[in-house]
């Protein structure tokens, strides 16, 4: 039976050393404070900032939340964004994607300050994964599979690291992060050939295809280490990823489950992500 990577140990880790720093910034007359612009009600969105507004609460972060209706026009988002820039108060800023047609997505992400680009939508952060230095900060979704291999310490110097995806919300960043850690990193997408194989191959397979249970035991050997960051929603309400999950147990030496893996951690880093802000804009 595989060994589970379980998010929640993880973020008790990260969460207790986030609440002394919140501490010291608190001392020093700084409130680490998240400003959240959210348009309308969409489910996942408001699961998320469920989760985020929680972590941010255990961390000694404050959050304040602007609720635009789905409707608003382009002009009342960038100016909300203008304000979150401006106000001293605000360290970090998380904006909830997709965003509804009416509004253009990259210009909402030019319009954000990369010193509160907390989870690295502007060209700026992702400049700065790509270059190895510390311009705003990585997507908090790819850092929070370092930061889950990191706590199990997983080996990742040397090793044979497969991403499956190449978004630019977690495929590219990861694969960046995971070079930095000295990985030999293969990303595979929709056109690749001879996917089973190459994953079969992997020291390290992270799956973020967004296709459910994609990822079936002819992708898997013994040994490997599979993060899965797919989240899907199965009929019976329950929640899967894009992982074949009994099958992985069966085969892999580690996996993370679904839920309470990779989606468990993303907010942990969001969390720290706001902090780092703090303390670099303070
Ligand atoms: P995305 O933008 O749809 O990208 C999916 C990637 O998978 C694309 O690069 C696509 O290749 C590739 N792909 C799709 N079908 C494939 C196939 N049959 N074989 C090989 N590659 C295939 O998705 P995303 O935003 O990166 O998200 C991926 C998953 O992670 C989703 O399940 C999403 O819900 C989940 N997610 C989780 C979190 C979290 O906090 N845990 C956060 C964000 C996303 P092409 O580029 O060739 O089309």
């Amino acid at each position: 039976m595989a060994k589970l990577l379980k998010a929640i140990p993880a973020v008790k880790e990260i969460t207790a050393g986030l609440k002394s720093r919140s501490g010291e910034l608190i001392q020093r007359g700084i409130t680490p404070t998240l400003g959240i612009l959210r348009m309308g009600e969409r489910a996942d969105d408001l699961s998320y900032e469920k989760g985020a507004v929680k972590r941010c609460e255990q961390s000694g972060i404050q959050v304040r939340k602007i609720i635009l209706p789905q409707d608003a026009p382009q002009e009342t988002v960038l100016k909300e964004i203008e304000k979150l820039n401006n106000d001293r108060e605000i360290h970090g800023v998380l904006i909830f994607r997709p965003l509804p047609a009416q509004i253009d997505d990259s210009a909402v992400c030019k319009a954000l300050s990369p010193e509160k680009d907390v989870d690295g939508i502007t060209s700026q952060s992702m400049a700065g994964i790509f270059s190895g230095t510390h311009v705003g900060f990585p997507p908090c979704t790819p850092e929070g599979c370092l930061e889950l291999l990191r706590h199990y310490d997983i080996p990742l110097k040397g090793k044979n690291a497969v991403v499956l995806g190449r978004s630019l919300v977690v495929g590219k960043p990861l694969a960046m992060l995971l070079l930095e850690e000295n990985a030999t990193v293969t990303i595979c997408h929709s056109r690749t050939e001879g996917l089973a194989e190459i994953c079969r191959k992997a020291d390290i397979l992270i799956a973020a295809v967004g296709k459910r249970e994609m990822v079936t035991k002819e992708f898997l050997s013994p040994g490997q280490v599979v993060i899965d960051v797919g989240i899907h929603v199965k009929e019976d309400g329950s929640l899967c990823g894009d992982v074949d999950f009994e099958a992985a147990q069966e085969i892999v030496e580690a996996v993370s489950p679904v839920p309470g893996g990779a989606g468990t951690i993303t907010a942990a880093v969001l969390a720290k992500h706001t902090i780092e802000a703090a303390e670099r804009l303070g």
